[in-house]
Formats: C-alpha cells, structure tokens, sequence
C-alpha cells in the first residue's frame, strides 16, 4: 500500500508537470489561437498523416529530417506544438517540429526551471523558429 509521503509526491510530480505545460502552452500561444480552426493553415494539410509518423523502424532519421522540414515551413507550428502538449500526443508523432522525446525533454527543462532560484524561462531559446517567424520579425 502506498504511504501518504509517496501519494504526496505523486500530486506534487503531477501538479508540477500541469503548471510546466501551462507555462509552455502560454509561451508558445499566449493568444489561445489553437482553440481555433488553425489546421486549415498548417503546411501539412496535404500530405498523409503517415509523413509525421516516425517510429523506430529504418529511414527513421530521413523520415524525421523530412518532417520537421515541412514543420519548419509552418505558419501555425507554435499552435501545433502546443496542441501536443495539451493533448499529450503519441509520442512518434512530429507536431510542431518536435517529436515526442524532443517534446518530454523540453517539458522537463521546463519542470526543472521551477526549482532554479534564478532562472530564464528555461525554453525561451527552444521555442522553434519558423520561416513565418523570420518574416515577421
Ligand atoms: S507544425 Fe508540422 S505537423 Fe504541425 S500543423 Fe504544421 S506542418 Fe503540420
């Protein structure tokens, strides 16, 4: 049976990966846009769902490199990275340029963020770049 210390660090791990993914959600769309038809946007709108599906077997590097190419020309690609945290996307699929070890990893700086006395927002720097993006600014 499980002691009230370890249910106590469960709701702790737990709280503290829902705050980290408040925050990145408010980092990467802090107008709440996804909660719109942004797919109609999406540079991916015409390929197979298949493109984005990577999963251990070969050509997994080409087919990841080839995914992210497309994402990279995304004009909605924040939205989309969000969308996969917030709905915790399997995790061979590429979404928003990341796929789902990349999105674990970068949700785990983020958690560890919280316990830096002095921190940047720890994915300030990560947050990806898209060719909108360089037109914009
Ligand atoms: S970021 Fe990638 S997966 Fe997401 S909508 Fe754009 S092209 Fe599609």
């Amino acid at each position: 049976m499980e002691s009230n210390e370890q249910t106590g660090q469960k709701k702790s791990a737990r709280l503290r990966r829902q705050t980290a993914i408040a925050k990145i959600l408010d980092d990467l769309d802090p107008t709440g846009r996804r909660k719109r038809n942004w797919g109609v946007e999406a540079a991916c709108l015409d390929e197979s769902p298949d493109t984005f599906y990577v999963d251990g077997s070969s050509g997994k590097d080409e087919k990841l490199q080839k995914a992210k190419d497309i994402c990279r020309t995304c004009p909605v690609a924040k939205i989309c990275l969000a969308f996969a945290f917030e709905n915790d996307t399997h995790d061979y699929y590429v979404m928003g340029g990341m796929i789902g070890s990349e999105r674990k990893a970068m949700l785990g700086r983020y958690i560890a963020g919280f316990d830096e006395t002095v921190a940047a927002p720890p994915a300030e720097a990560e947050i990806i770049q898209t060719d909108s993006d360089q037109a914009v600014a």
